[in-house]
């Protein structure tokens, strides 16, 4: 079983029991692929129902994106709600808008429930770099309002977003009072804790390698299984080949973050002196906060090939300066990353195969928030109720371009073109 992998996240941890590996046959309600907020979130709701459920996690719970995440808890989801509305109508887009605020809140909810310590601090700001964005912002703001409800975002101009945020860079700020940052890692691990102290059972280092679909499920491992009426697929990114249908429709895409040394209370709190975390709305897009121990935690970079960028500790610690120049004296002390999962139209999709196979993916990395909610809509869906999931099956979906072995270089190239995108003026 692997640890979790180097970060700032694994070295701050909360201590958290081993599970063991599955030896041997189990029967639950329900059996979760998948260690990660999705799949702890539904595990928990699920217990909470009274149904007996099994998570199999291949590595160490939180050893996936869920580990290693920005931590940037947001409302919406990976795409604009225009392209959801555009599909399933105004009407459901706005309740699919409401359930993802719904996602948001469910966290704070949660770590006061359970006591997860996650340093969760509320704030959250877009940033728009060029004056075009600084439109985007503003109609972003005007969208929220007239066609969401969604009221208290603040639209901050250069003059107000530099009384609370040290750079020079940013021409515009959407701020939103309600979203929030937290460690992700360790609210993974309180996820765990609750769900186990509601009697989930949980095995590490136990990869499914085979699913047997029917009336009744069985989730093989390598020295187990288990057989459940109803399955939960949570496995983001990398599902190894165990159900291609649905992982035709996803791209693993590389993301990085990188943690600065320690820059000391009174230096952190200068640079954001209202402690939100900041997102800019390019599409290769930079995403930044401070950490509790007082270092700069900054995001950037993507890989769509799969294969590390070369040098990356040096070009994140650039992007950072680039943002913060009067952090040039400042050395990175971690850099880590991950795989988000990127849909077509970077919409959620989530719902369920046959009859008792339920799956969400797709949260374009934007799933801090809204793989809480997806848990919570798979745990009803399974208890009858599944009025919410339904309106999620109605998006379509398509599969990437050039099957699973030629999608990534058409990828590589759609992406330059966003990429020069984020170049323009
Ligand atoms: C670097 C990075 C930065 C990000 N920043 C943000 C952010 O700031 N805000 C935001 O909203 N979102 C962000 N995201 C996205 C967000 O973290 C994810 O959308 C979310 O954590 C996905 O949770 P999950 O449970 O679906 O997947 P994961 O956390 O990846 O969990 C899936 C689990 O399934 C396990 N698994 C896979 N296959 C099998 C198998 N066959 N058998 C058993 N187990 C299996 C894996 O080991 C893994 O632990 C970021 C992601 C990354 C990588």
């Amino acid at each position: 079983m692997s640890p979790h992998i180097p970060s700032w996240y694994s070295a701050t941890a909360h201590p958290a029991p081993e599970h063991p590996v599955l030896r041997g046959s189990e029967r639950a309600d329900v059996v979760v692929l998948g260690g990660g907020l999705t799949g702890l979130s539904a595990a928990l709701e699920l217990a909470e129902r009274g149904y007996s459920v099994v998570v199999l996690e291949a590595e160490r719970v939180g050893w996936g994106a869920s580990g290693r995440s920005g931590g940037q808890a947001i409302f919406g989801y990976g795409c604009e709600m225009a392209k959801i509305a555009a599909q399933i109508g105004l009407d459901d887009a706005r309740k699919l808008f409401d359930w993802s605020v719904e996602g948001v809140e469910l966290i704070a909810q949660r770590c006061a429930k359970h006591a997860i310590d996650c340093d969760f601090v509320a704030g959250h700001a877009h940033a728009a770099i060029k004056p075009r964005q600084v439109e985007e912002l503003k109609h972003f703001q005007h969208d929220l309002e007239s066609h969401y409800g969604y009221p208290g975002t603040e639209l901050w101009d250069r003059a107000r977003l530099q009384q609370e945020l040290a750079t020079a860079r940013y021409a515009a700020l959407l701020y939103d009072p309600r979203s929030a940052h937290i460690h992700p890692l360790n609210y993974t691990l309180g996820l765990a804790r609750a769900a186990s102290a509601l009697g989930v059972r949980i095995f590490e280092g136990s990869r499914v390698t085979r699913i047997v679909e029917g009336d009744h499920l069985c989730f093989r491992t390598a020295q187990g299984e288990v057989n459940a009426a109803f399955g939960v697929l949570a496995g983001n990114a990398w599902l190894s080949g165990l159900v291609p249908q649905l992982e035709d429709r996803i791209m693993p895409v590389g993301t990085y973050i990188c943690a600065s040394r320690p820059l000391g209370a009174e230096r952190a709190r200068a640079l954001i002196r209202n402690g939100m975390a900041v997102a800019d709305i390019n599409f290769v897009l930079d995403y930044f906060r401070l950490s509790s121990d007082h270092r700069m935690l900054f995001g950037g970079r993507v890989s769509y090939s799969g294969i590390d960028p070369p040098a990356l500790g040096p070009r994140m610690r650039a992007r950072m300066h680039a943002v913060f120049p009067q952090l040039a004296d400042v050395d990175i002390e971690h850099v880590w990353g991950g795989y988000v999962d990127i849909s077509m139209s970077r919409a959620p999709d989530w719902g369920r195969i046959g009859s008792n196979l339920y799956y969400a993916q797709g949260f374009s990395g934007h799933g801090i928030a809204a793989t809480g909610l997806a848990g919570r809509v798979i745990a009803e869906a399974i208890h009858g109720q599944s009025a919410r999931l339904d309106v999620y099956q109605r998006i379509r979906h398509r599969a990437f371009p050039g099957g699973r072995t030629l999608r990534t270089p058409a990828l590589v190239l759609a992406m330059l073109w966003f990429r020069l995108k984020d170049w323009m003026p």
